[in-house]
């Protein structure tokens, strides 16, 4: 029978943390959420989208902004056929730092970084999946078709927690994990992924499968001082996401990704 199920290439990348990254999505999408979202959703040819897959290349980028664009997390050429999927090269000089370094705490953080690029890579894929169809650009059903993506199997969106909140660089340490729960959810449903129970399984691979997609959260709030990252890649369509989210600002927490016009 054919096989449902999309693999990132073993050659996608030959930076050490980005391998990892490939090899934990590459376990995220062994999950049947994400061929049936696939499926019925996307209305992928499987076959074209396993051949394109195949193809993608990860590499690191520069992301020159402009005066007041959000920080592109990750981001692909705008175009129907990419070939390659950037990453903020923001991170690789962390991750850097966190390996030179002598700092306690570089091992969590490391794992945070790397399991975060998975979720990068799961928001990529939401867009390249139409590109490949010929759409360029995400559906208005689907509003940014990342977000959808990662709220279809999240139930809200994907935010990098980093401190301290302004400017992020190589100094801005990456505290966590959370999902932003969309409208209708109570503000403190923001919630923080947890640790121990499901970024570090994740990162060892050694989480069972029926948890990959319903993430043990822990029952805190968000630190105040910390900034959410989330994904921004489509300046044109995230604004139109903007009135759909609660944003964690009403916790006091700075957000980027969102840019205004
Ligand atoms: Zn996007």
């Amino acid at each position: 029978m054919e096989s449902h199920q999309l693999q990132f290439s073993d050659d996608a990348t030959c930076d050490e943390n980005l391998c990892l990254a490939v090899k934990i999505l590459n376990n995220y999408l062994l999950v049947e959420s994400f061929s049936f979202i696939f499926k019925t959703n996307y209305h992928i040819d499987f076959e074209i989208s396993k051949k394109k897959l195949n193809e993608i290349k990860i590499l690191y980028a520069s992301h020159e902004k402009k005066d007041k664009d959000a920080d592109y997390l990750a981001w692909t050429d705008r175009c129907l056929d990419p070939k390659i999927i950037f990453i903020n090269q923001i991170f690789r000089q962390r991750l850097d730092y966190l390996k030179n370094g002598h700092k306690k705490t570089k091992k969590k953080e490391t794992e945070i970084i790397v399991v975060f690029f998975s979720f990068l890579l799961i928001h990529e894929l939401g867009h390249l999946l139409l590109r490949w169809k010929g759409e360029l650009n995400s559906p208005t059903t689907f509003g940014e078709a990342g977000f959808f993506l990662e709220n279809k199997l999240f139930g809200g969106t994907v935010q990098l927690l980093i401190i301290p909140s302004k400017d992020w660089s190589v100094n801005s340490e990456c505290i966590g994990i959370a999902i932003n729960k969309p409208l209708g959810y109570k503000e403190l449903d923001a919630k923080i992924l947890s640790y121990q129970k499901y970024i570090h399984k994740i990162y060892n691979m050694t989480l069972s499968f029926d948890i990959y997609v319903n993430p043990v959260y822990l029952k805190k709030p968000i630190e105040k001082g910390a900034r959410a990252m989330k994904q921004a890649d489509e300046e044109v369509e995230i604004e139109e996401q903007h009135a759909d989210y609660i944003t964690l600002e009403s916790l006091g927490i700075l957000k980027c990704g969102l840019q205004k016009h």
